[in-house]
């Protein structure tokens, strides 16, 4: 029995969806984890409930608003130290008590503590793929120059990851990632085009924060996470595929080139991939239901459609394009979904706005990281400005 290794954990995005999943893991576990700090944006309240719970003294709170009421209050335990800002959760990625840091914060905005926390030695546990797929390479290098882990929390990753444990990298021939399709996978273009914001946050299999909610139905998620597997794992466009698997119980597979292919399988609940990644490489009892194989089972599996879902076939396209393509497809699909999300645009207007945005930014090949936040920023001025033209039309 190897010795039980207790790691203490930095959580940035503790109130969202994959931020709960993780405390269940960390209550399950004290002996492995303790938390030592959280942060979020500005519902201070529940971080009030976790640091009470958790005795956690480091807590960010980004909105500075919401900051102040924290402090007035006296929600927190007396001697909690507050940090405000991105520069207070770069300064929590670096706290040196820290051994791993879980960066589950929605979006883009995560990208400097994240680098911070690679920089300063901190393994890394990534929820957030959309940093990865705006500045993997950055990400990456910081990673491998600091000799840390990037260990996968998006289930799909996480699969791989375990599915590589022990193999070469040379002997891949392609990772299958699987899509469940969202909601709308037997939907025509037709009836897409009429989908309500209700409607697009209603996942079949997966319960999770409204962004990745939205970008499931729509199959950028799935694109996004093609260049995140792209980044982690280091293969080509050519060898990362998609397979829609509609009930989410393969959660991806790796084909090996003797044709052999090894599948990761688990209920379609984040806490199997979240626990992995933060007790890994050790394994224990875990905290929801496995595979009951006594039950019938069936696993269905189909390729994606591309023609019906444009927004996946864009990020194909952005990752065949390389340099900053990718970083727009990701900047410009936040906005639409943004828009989309506060009834400003259509369903379908979600693609026409990555679409345009894609077509407008110039391309380059990012030397510096200050290059990709310009094309970022751009991306974003530009992707407002389309779905503003899009409203007006509407
Ligand atoms: P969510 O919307 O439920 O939660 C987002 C979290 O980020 C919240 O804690 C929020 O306070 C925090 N946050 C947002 N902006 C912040 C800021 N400016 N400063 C500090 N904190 C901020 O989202 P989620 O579903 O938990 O997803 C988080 C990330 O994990 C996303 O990148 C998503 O793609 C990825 N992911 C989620 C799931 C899932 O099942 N939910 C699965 C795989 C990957
Ligand atoms: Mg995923």
């Amino acid at each position: 029995m190897s010795q039980l290794i207790s790691k203490k954990l930095v959580l940035l995005g503790a109130t969202g969806s994959i931020g709960e999943s993780t405390l269940r893991i960390v209550r399950q576990h004290p002996e492995r984890l303790s938390l030592l700090a959280i942060a979020g944006k500005s519902r201070w309240e529940p971080l009030a409930e976790i640091a009470r719970e958790f005795g956690v003294r480091h807590v960010g709170i980004f909105d500075s608003d919401a900051l102040d009421k924290a402090r007035k209050s006296d929600a927190f335990p007396a001697d909690t130290i507050f940090y405000e800002g991105v520069e207070g959760l770069i300064e929590l990625a670096c706290l040196p008590e820290a051994n791993l840091v879980a960066d589950a914060i929605v979006g883009t905005l995560s990208l400097k503590p994240a680098l911070a926390a690679l920089e300063c030695g901190k393994d890394l546990a990534l929820a957030s793929k959309e940093i990865l797929v705006m500045a993997g390479k950055f990400v990456t290098r910081a990673a491998k120059a600091n000799n840390c882990r990037i260990l996968p929390l998006d289930s799909e990753h996480n699969a791989i990851f375990q599915c590589l444990q022990g193999e070469e990298i040379e002997s891949v021939a392609k990772l299958i990632l699987t899509a469940s399709g969202g909601p709308f996978r037997d939907f025509t273009t037709e009836q897409m085009a009429s989908v309500t914001r209700e409607q697009a946050l209603k996942h079949p299999n997966w319960d999770m924060g409204p962004k990745v909610t939205v970008d499931s139905s729509t199959m950028a998620n799935k694109g996004l996470e093609v260049i995140e597997a792209h980044w982690l794992f280091g293969l080509g466009r050519d060898q990362i595929s998609v397979v829609v698997h509609p009930q989410s119980i393969v959660h991806s597979m790796v084909q090996h080139v003797d044709g052999s292919v090894i599948a990761h399988m688990s209920p379609p609940i984040m806490t199997f991939a979240i626990q992995h990644a933060l007790l890994y490489p050790d394994r224990a009892i875990g905290v929801d239901k496995p595979i009951d194989f006594t039950e019938a089972l069936q696993l269905d599996f189909r390729p994606p459609d591309y023609g019906k879902f444009p927004c996946l076939r864009l990020a194909m396209e952005a990752m065949a394009a390389e340099g900053i393509a990718p970083a727009v497809f990701n900047a410009a699909n936040e906005v639409a979904v943004d828009a989309f999300l506060d009834e400003k645009i259509g369903y379908l207007d979600i693609a026409r706005v990555v679409e345009g945005a894609l077509e407008t930014v110039p391309s380059r090949d990012p030397q510096v990281l200050d290059e990709i936040l310009e094309s970022d920023a751009e991306a974003r001025r530009i992707a407002g400005e389309i779905a503003e033209s899009l409203t007006a039309k509407a």
